[in-house]
């Protein structure tokens, strides 16, 4: 399988100001040096606690977020050297859903305009096929086309989401970053979601990177897996391996842990011991080891190098090294 999209030593350090003149005394190092990629119709999916940096990746494969340092190779051109103009043309063909469809949608705009807006800017429609292609954009995500009309508060969670899945199908994308998509719906809409995100991806060849703070959503998604941790990847392996012979400690911790159903702790995890260092100050050595169970001395002071235990499964600890 070749790649769509490849992340090079990527890094996002964001500055934090203090003092009277607002100057700049500290970073936030939300993504430390990741190297991932996509394979053309794949489903990659990403996990961690909430706060380990796997928003910021996303949003920097779409350039949302500009990097600090590294390349975003999409379709083989490194788009961190692209102009905003050709970045403009590249945008309909790389798409986000967000995680909370009651706030990501203009709720002062009906359906028509949230769906079609995109479509005549980018000449996907005209004014004169307009409402025939957001129908049949409605219709892939089980939504009548007689709620074109309707605005956002007319509709369930679930709906909602489905509204949001339709923006970003509409544009015709190849690469579409869902960022959370399920977090914030009842589990009971949470597997509809999931299946409809499954099918479109089969039927439009879709590539995806399916972000979530839950291991137990992308295993019924994704093909391959990667687990974040402050900032760096600390694992990668196709997801039923890394679901049943998960190599590192704090895949192993995320694997054991339940996610908390206080929807106040929507992202962490209940298990995992220890709190998550600051991302400002982050360890030394292996970033997990203030939490590690296996912790050597070592690990205090050596970055783990990238280790591959098996073909495809790649973890990043000096238990394999
Ligand atoms: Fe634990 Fe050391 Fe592996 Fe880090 S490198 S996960 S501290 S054993």
């Amino acid at each position: 399988m070749s790649n769509l999209i490849e992340l090079k030593n990527l890094k996002k350090y964001f500055p934090v100001y203090g003092g009277v003149f607002a100057r700049v005394v500290n970073e936030v190092k939300a993504v430390d040096d990741v190297s991932l990629d996509i394979g053309k119709q794949e489903i990659l999916g990403l996990v961690g606690e909430s706060g380990c940096g796997k928003t910021t990746v996303g949003r920097m494969t779409l350039r949302l977020i500009e990097p600090t340092a590294g390349q975003i190779v999409f379709r083989g051109q490194d788009i961190t050297q692209v102009s905003n103009r050709a970045m403009e043309q590249l945008r309909p063909k790389m798409q986000i859903i967000f995680q909370d469809p009651f706030s990501s949608l203009n709720p002062r705009f009906n359906v028509e305009r949230i769906i079609g807006e995109a479509m005549l800017v980018h000449g996907i429609a005209s004014q004169h096929n307009l409402r025939d292609k957001i129908g049949e954009v409605m219709d892939q995500v089980g939504l009548s086309p007689r709620y074109m009309r309707r605005y956002p508060h007319e509709f369930s969670g679930g709906q909602r989401q489905r509204i949001g899945i339709a923006r970003a199908l509409a544009l015709d994308p190849d690469y579409i970053v869902c960022d959370e998509p399920v977090s914030a719906l009842d589990v009971s809409i949470q597997a509809q979601i999931i299946n409809l995100l499954r099918k479109l991806q089969q039927d439009k060849s879709l590539t995806m990177l399916f972000i979530s703070h839950d291991l137990n959503v992308v295993k019924h998604l994704s093909q391959r897996t990667a687990v974040m941790y402050l900032g760096k990847i600390v694992e990668v392996a196709p997801t039923d391996v890394l679901n049943r012979e998960a190599a590192h400690p704090y895949t192993q911790a995320l694997l054991a842990a339940k996610p908390s159903l206080n929807p106040r702790d929507r992202g962490k995890m209940k298990s995992v011991g220890g709190d998550v260092p600051s991302p400002m100050n982050p360890p030394s050595g292996c970033r997990f080891h203030t939490r590690c169970p296996e912790v050597m001395e070592h690990c205090k002071h050596e970055d783990p190098k990238k280790v591959e235990i098996r073909p495809g499964h790649i973890v990043y600890c000096h238990l394999y090294t």
